[in-house]
Formats: C-alpha cells, structure tokens, sequence
C-alpha cells in the first residue's frame, strides 16, 4: 500500500458572501488543528471538532464543509479522496457523517438500480403473454362489475330499450348463437340502445349492446349474429378486460396478485372509465373475428351474414367519410374501430368461407325478423312522439 502523503492538498473553493461573485479557488488542506483553506484573500481554518460535510452539487459531485464557529463560509472539494485523511478517522461525528453518506449514496444506487431495472419488468408485466395470463386470474365476478358499472355509465342517457316484447324476441335470435358458444365462464345479457348508427358493443364479464341501427337495417338474422359473435369474442377472449389492465398497469396486477377484492373494486371504478376510452388493437379485432367466426360454425349458423355484414359497416362507414368531408376526426364504432383493416378483413373472412366444406343447410334461426324489426321500429317512434316537449 502507498504510503498516506501527510500533508497532501486538494483543489477546491469557498463561498463567502464578501467575496467577488461570492466565491473564490483555492485549496484544502486537513491537519489536526483543521480543514485549512488557502486562497490568494488568505487563510481560514474549519476545527474538525464540529465540521459538518454534506454531499451537493451536480450529481453530488462535491464535498461541501461547514463550521458553527465561521457561519458563513462554505468550503468545498471535489476530490473526495480528501476524506481518507488519517485525522477523519479519529474524529466520531466524522466517521459517522462518512457512514451516513455512504448509505445515502448505496441507497441512491439502490433506486437508480429498481429504476432500470423496475421500468422494463413493469413493461413487461402489463404487455402482451403477461397480461393475458393476469386476465385469466381475475374472477368473473370482478369482470361482471368492470362491465356493470361501464354499462350504467353508457345507458345513463336514456337510451336503453326497456321492452319484454322485443327483449323475448332477441333472446329468441341469439339464443343459438349463445348455446354454440357454450361459455361455462359468462352469462350474456343483450340490450337494444336507441343509435342509428351500425353499431354493437360487449363489455367484460358479458353485456352485449346492439345498436337500434344495426338491427333495422340487417337484412337477416345471421347478418345480426355475425356481429354478435365478433362481439361475444371480445368478451371470451377477455381484449376489454386486458386493455384495462395494461391501462392500470402494474398497480392492478399487484391487486390481482394479491387478491385485493376492495382494490379491485376501486379499479374496476376507474377502470370502466378506461373500458370506454380504450379501443382494441388490431390483434384484438382480428382475433375477435377468428374466434367469432369459429363460434358461428359451432353453432350451426351461416357465417357468411358476418361477411355481409362487415361489407355494409364498410360502405357505410365509407359514406360516414365522405360526409364527414373536411371535418375529419369521426368516430368510427367499434367494429371499424381499425377501419383502415376492414377491407383486409373482409378479404380473410371470404378466404375462410371459400374454404368451407359446405355452403349451405345451416340452422334457420326460429324467429320473424321482418316482424322483430317492425315492433323495433314501432317502439322507436312511440318513443319519440312520448318524448317531453323541451320548450315550455
Ligand atoms: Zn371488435
């Protein structure tokens, strides 16, 4: 080992409000009698006994001492080596204040290590096979209430339709439909919503919505089932349930780990929120139309109303642009929530059915839907004509 240079000295400065610009270089130099401080406006001298050393400036790059007897001066070194001096080690409240900015600087280490560290395993955690694998352990309960409270949110205009009649004749369409899905996890509730727009939704944990516009203008049961059974895949593949949980992120997934039920619960608040503002990626919709389409075949049910379907949402989401013209920015429904894939999409689902051993014989669906439509109908323009008058 070299030997310790006695009286060796360290570059560094002192901060003294009497000085020019407040601070002036110099050099440190540590004896028993003191921390020394030379510069050219001369000497001053900090008693070890008392010193007080702080870590500060970019990066803690400095060393910085002070001393009750001269308040107002600061000294400081960058060469921390300063602090290997034999006479450090004798004094107690130094060696101590060197232990303590020891632990401070392991701690900061400590952080910075979870930083780097923390940041791509939460990445991971709330990303793609991770995900999925959490959405799997959630309980169907918990899914239920994300989408119950979604669903109040969304029907809180009023606009849900309230009617035995016509809610006995949808049980009656979708019932093969829901049978060939044969789900043990979901029990599926559908709901009308007055909207002209073509559109449907699901919502985690089993509510399917059709809106009004897309029952009107089917032309047959099987083109309503062909969207229902896109819909009731992203229920069963759980894409509403893994976008909130990518949304929450790690927080959630601590939840669910922990089997946190009133946690769960407050995230299924916020949650709900986010079910609304997320839309599914592009895997998501792809998926939902393989999984959907599968489910048609499993029920008995032409799949190809699911093409000719898509078709119409297609032209009519074309003339939606046209209209929307200049003003751009409109709000695509969910089954074109990826529009610039629907032509593709269509493309995939016709090589599917060219493929198919058989075209024909399928179930006839045990419902008169000319007369389903016409009851719809009749129940939207008493509903207008009952609505109150807003002018008074
Ligand atoms: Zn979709």
């Amino acid at each position: 080992m070299a030997a310790f240079d006695p009286e060796p000295t360290f570059e560094g400065g002192a901060y003294h409000p009497t000085l020019p610009n407040g601070r002036i270089s110099g050099t440190l130099r540590v004896s028993h009698s003191g921390l020394t401080f030379t510069s050219t406006r001369g000497t001053i001298v900090l008693p070890l006994s008392g010193l007080n050393m702080e870590e500060g400036g970019a990066s803690n790059r400095l060393l910085f001492f002070r001393h009750p007897s001269q308040p107002d001066w600061s000294v400081y070194t960058a060469e921390k080596s300063l602090l290997r001096h034999p006479c450090f080690s004798h004094d107690r409240t130094i060696t101590q204040q060197k232990g303590q900015m020891r632990k401070h600087r392991w701690l900061r280490w400590a952080f910075a290590a979870l930083f780097i560290l923390g940041i791509p395993l939460g990445l991971w955690l709330s990303k793609g096979p991770a995900v999925k694998v959490i959405a799997r352990s959630v309980p169907v309960s918990w899914e239920e209430k994300l989408g119950d409270l979604a669903f109040e949110e969304i029907t809180k205009n009023g606009r849900l339709i309230e009617d035995a009649a016509l809610s006995k004749q949808l049980e009656t369409l979708v019932q093969p439909l829901v049978k060939g899905v044969n789900s043990g996890r979901y029990t599926f509730k559908f709901h009308i919503i007055e909207e002209t727009d073509m559109n449907a939704f699901a919502l985690p944990g089993g509510n399917v919505a059709i809106h009004s516009g897309l029952l009107l203008r089917a032309d047959s049961p099987e083109e309503v089932l062909g969207v229902l059974a896109h819909e009731i895949a992203h229920v069963t593949q759980q894409h509403g349930v893994r976008n909130v949980i990518e949304s929450a992120g790690l927080f959630l997934i601590l939840q669910a780990f922990l089997g946190n039920a009133e946690g769960m619960a407050a995230i299924a608040v916020n949650g709900s929120q986010a079910l609304m503002r997320l839309k599914f990626s592009r895997d998501h919709e792809r998926n939902a139309d393989e999984t959907g389409w599968n489910y048609l075949l499993a029920a008995d049910i032409n799949p190809k109303g699911m093409i000719s379907m898509f078709e119409k949402l297609e032209r009519e989401h074309e003339e939606r642009k046209k209209k929307a013209g200049a003003m751009g920015g409109i709000e695509a429904p969910d089954f074109l929530s990826t529009h610039p894939d629907v032509k593709e999409r269509i493309v995939v689902l016709q090589a599917k059915l060219a493929k198919l051993d058989r075209k024909a014989g399928f179930t006839t669906i045990d419902l008169n839907f000319k007369e389903f439509q016409n009851n719809l109908r009749n129940r939207l323009s008493k509903k207008t004509e009952t609505k109150p008058d807003p002018k008074p």
